[in-house]
């Protein structure tokens, strides 16, 4: 398993957001997670970051125990989150912002990695010296995503990356993720758009008020009568 995490707990005060949560990802998979607002999903993407602490379990990492790195420590291991709501330095150019991306990296590949980053994305290589409040809410999505992958991640997590994007964008950014996935990119991706999320994924994972109610193949979870009728809004029958 390249991340392994072994009954993880986050902790706000008295409120229990995550609850002694056990999962993995191997190399080349992808891997959804699911559940309603307030489920504990954004918690489980930042404690495995680092970003918030967590206050049990353990966080293994490419066979090293990370739970207690720092966020660039771990990002130096490449693993590296896409957060929810983007957070782009909007009063920064769009060039500026995937430096930024590329901060913990000490070679010298930095300005032909962000040339790759225009290729796949000709829109931001075309508004490169602009700042980035001009670029709609799509093109910052991929400023986002485009900043998290001069990390150079061997696992990459989303939070909920589909949000606020018309269906057109969403179809595009599923697109990319399954693209990012075949070029071997192992992902944690954080949905509320289940149908979609299932379709890009080989497993997912439910989450239920900080816990993990439901587990399996993406297939049988989309078939899953319990989770039809709660995330797609119909019975499969
Ligand atoms: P959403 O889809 O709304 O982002 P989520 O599944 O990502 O939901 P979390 O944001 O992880 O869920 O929240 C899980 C629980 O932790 C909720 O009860 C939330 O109110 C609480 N929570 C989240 N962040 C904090 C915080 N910084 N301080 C206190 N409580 C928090």
């Amino acid at each position: 398993m390249l991340l392994e995490v072994e009954s993880l707990d986050v902790r706000y005060g008295r409120t229990h957001a995550v609850k002694a949560l056990s999962f993995g990802v191997a190399q080349d998979e992808c891997i959804t997670v699911l559940g309603s607002n307030g489920a504990g999903k954004t918690s489980l993407l930042r404690a495995l970051q680092g970003l918030t602490p967590s206050s049990g379990g353990r966080v293994i990492f490419n066979g090293e125990d990370i739970t207690k790195l720092s966020p660039p420590q771990r990002l130096r291991r490449r693993l590296s989150l896409v957060p929810e709501g983007r957070q782009i330095a909007i009063s920064l150019t769009v060039h500026e912002n995937l430096q930024m991306g590329a901060y913990c990296r000490s070679d010298s590949d930095v300005a032909r990695d962000i040339n790759g980053i225009y290729e796949r994305f000709p829109n931001l290589g075309a508004r490169r010296d602009m700042q980035a409040s001009v670029l709609s809410g799509g093109e910052q999505q991929m400023l986002a995503i485009g900043r998290t992958l001069l990390a150079r991640p061997r696992l990459i997590m989303l939070d909920e990356p589909s949000l606020g994007l018309s269906p057109l964008l969403v179809e595009r950014l599923f697109e990319l993720i399954t693209s990012l996935h075949l070029e071997g990119l192992a992902i944690l991706l954080v949905e509320q758009n289940t149908q979609m999320a299932l379709e890009v994924a080989s497993r997912g994972i439910v989450m239920e008020l900080g816990r993990a109610t439901l587990t399996g193949a993406a297939h049988d979870l989309q078939n899953n009568e319990q989770l039809a009728a709660a995330y797609f809004g119909h019975s499969s029958h």
